[in-house]
C-alpha cells in the first residue's frame, strides 16, 4: 500500500487561523500544474513500484484547480504509477467552489472522494475565521454532490473557536449530521504563530476558549457523533462503516508516500524528504531538475517516535511486543504508569488511549516519547 499527496497551495484568501504554506496569487497555477508534473515523472521511481491505493490533492484549496488540469495530473499519475483500480482518490473542496458543472468535470476526471471546508454552519463564526463561503452555501453544494454521484464525502469542522458558545457549536455538528455524509474530522483550533488569530491574540483582541469549555466541546463532539453512528476511528476523525479515509490510514499504517509540490513531505520507510516551501523557487529548482528538497535518514528512535505519534492517536493503539520486537525499547514501565493513572487502558498487549487520554493526548505522547538515551 502506498499513496501520492499533491500539495496545491493556492487560497482564494487567508484564513485568520491558518499557519499553512499558501500563495494568494493564483496568476502560476498553470505553471505549478506543469511542474508537478515534471517532478511525478523525475520521481517516478520513489514507491518502488508498490501499488498506489491513495491519491489526494491537499493544500491550500485544490478546488481552485479546473478539470483540465486535474485530469493533465492524474493521467501523468496513471501512465507512470502502478494504481489499484479502487484507489480513493481524494479532492480537498472550499464548499464555494462546488457548482454542479464543476462537480461533474471532478467525477469524470476520477475524483471519488471530496473533503469539503466546511469548518462551521454559523455565519458569523465564517466571518471571524474569515472563510470564503456561507452557510446556505454548504447544503446546496453537497446535496448537489450527492445528487451527482459522489458517495462518499468528508466535511471538516472546528471546536473551540473564541468569542462563539457552545450552542453555536451544537447547533453546527447537528447540522452537519443532518448532510448525512460519511466522514468527519473535528479539530480544536489551536491559535498558532504567523497567523492573524496569533496577533489577535497577543493584543488581547482574542482570548483563547476557556479549558473546560474546550474539552467539553470535544466531548461533546464524541458522544453526539458516536450517537449517530460514527465511529471515532482517530482522535479527530469519525466514519460510518467501511469509511475511514485511506489516505490517513496510509499514514498510520506507516505506508510510503510521495509528496509532490511546493512544501510537500515524502516518506519511504527509511526517509523522510521534504520539497522548497516557496512555490517560486520550486517552480524554478524543479525545472533544473535538482535541489528542491531536503532529506533525512531515519534513526531506529526517530521510527520508534513516528510510530507512538501516529498509531497512538488510532481506535487500534500501540502494541508492547511489537515495540520490543521492531525497535527494541521497552517502555512497559510508561504505558503501565499511565494505564493506572487512567489515560489509556489494556486489551493484552495493545494499548489504547481513554476518553481521558484522547482529551489529553499530548501528555501521553510525551510521556511515551524516546529521546534516544
Ligand atoms: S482555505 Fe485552508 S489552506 Fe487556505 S487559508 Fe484557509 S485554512 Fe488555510
Amino acid at each position: 500500500m502506498s499513496g501520492i499527496y499533491f500539495h496545491i497551495p493556492f487560497c482564494h484568501k487567508k484564513c485568520n487561523y491558518c499557519d499553512f504554506f499558501t500563495v494568494s496569487n493564483s496568476l502560476n497555477i498553470d505553471k505549478l500544474v506543469n511542474s508537478e508534473i515534471k517532478e511525478l515523472i523525475i520521481r517516478k521511481n520513489y514507491l518502488n513500484d508498490s501499488i498506489v491505493d491513495t491519491i489526494y490533492f491537499g493544500g491550500g484549496t485544490p478546488s481552485i484547480l479546473d478539470s483540465k488540469q486535474l485530469d493533465k495530473i492524474l493521467k501523468t499519475v496513471h501512465s507512470n504509477f502502478q494504481i489499484n483500480p479502487k484507489a480513493e482518490i481524494t479532492l480537498e473542496a472550499n464548499p464555494e467552489d462546488l457548482n454542479e458543472i464543476y462537480l461533474e468535470s471532478l467525477l469524470k476526471s476520477g475524483i471519488n472522494r471530496l473533503s469539503i471546508g466546511v469548518q462551521s454552519f454559523n455565519d458569523d463564526v465564517l466571518e471571524f475565521l474569515n472563510r470564503g463561503h456561507k452557510s446556505k452555501d454548504i447544503k446546496k453544494n453537497i446535496d448537489a454532490a450527492k445528487e451527482i454521484g459522489f458517495c462518499n464525502i468528508s466535511v471538516d469542522l472546528i471546536f473551540g473557536i473564541p468569542g462563539f458558545s457552545y450552542d453555536s457549536y451544537f447547533d453546527s455538528l447537528k447540522s452537519l449530521v443532518e448532510l448525512n455524509i460519511q466522514h468527519i474530522s473535528a479539530y480544536g483550533l489551536s491559535i498558532v504563530e504567523n497567523t492573524l488569530f496569533y496577533k489577535w491574540l497577543k493584543s488581547k483582541y482574542v482570548r483563547e476558549i476557556d479549558e473546560d469549555e474546550f474539552v467539553k466541546q470535544f466531548e461533546q463532539t464524541m458522544d453526539f457523533l458516536n450517537i449517530c453512528g460514527f465511529e471515532q476511528y482517530e482522535i479527530s476523525n469519525y466514519c460510518k462503516k467501511g469509511f475511514e479515509s485511506m489516505h490517513n490510514s496510509n499514514y498510520w499504517n506507516n505506508s510510503p508516500y510521495l509528496g509532490i509540490g511546493p512544501s510537500a513531505h515524502s516518506y519511504n520507510l527509511d526517509s523522510r524528504q521534504w520539497n522548497v516551501s516557496n512555490l517560486i523557487k520550486y517552480i524554478t529548482l524543479i525545472d533544473q531538475s535538482k535541489g528542491f528538497f531536503e532529506k533525512e535518514y531515519l534513526t531506529n528512535n526517530d521510527k520508534f517516535n513516528e510510530y507512538i505519534l501516529t498509531n497512538i492517536r488510532t481506535i487500534r493503539g500501540i502494541n508492547l511486543e511489537f515495540i520490543k520486537k521492531y525497535f527494541f525499547i521497552d517502555i512497559k514501565k510508561q504505558l503501565f504508569a499511565l494505564e493506572n493513572d487512567g489515560y489509556l487502558k489494556r486489551i493484552n498487549d495493545q494499548f489504547i488511549l481513554t476518553r481521558k487520554g484522547i482529551v489529553l493526548s499530548n501528555f501521553v505522547i510525551e510521556k511515551l516519547y524516546s529521546d534516544g538515551n
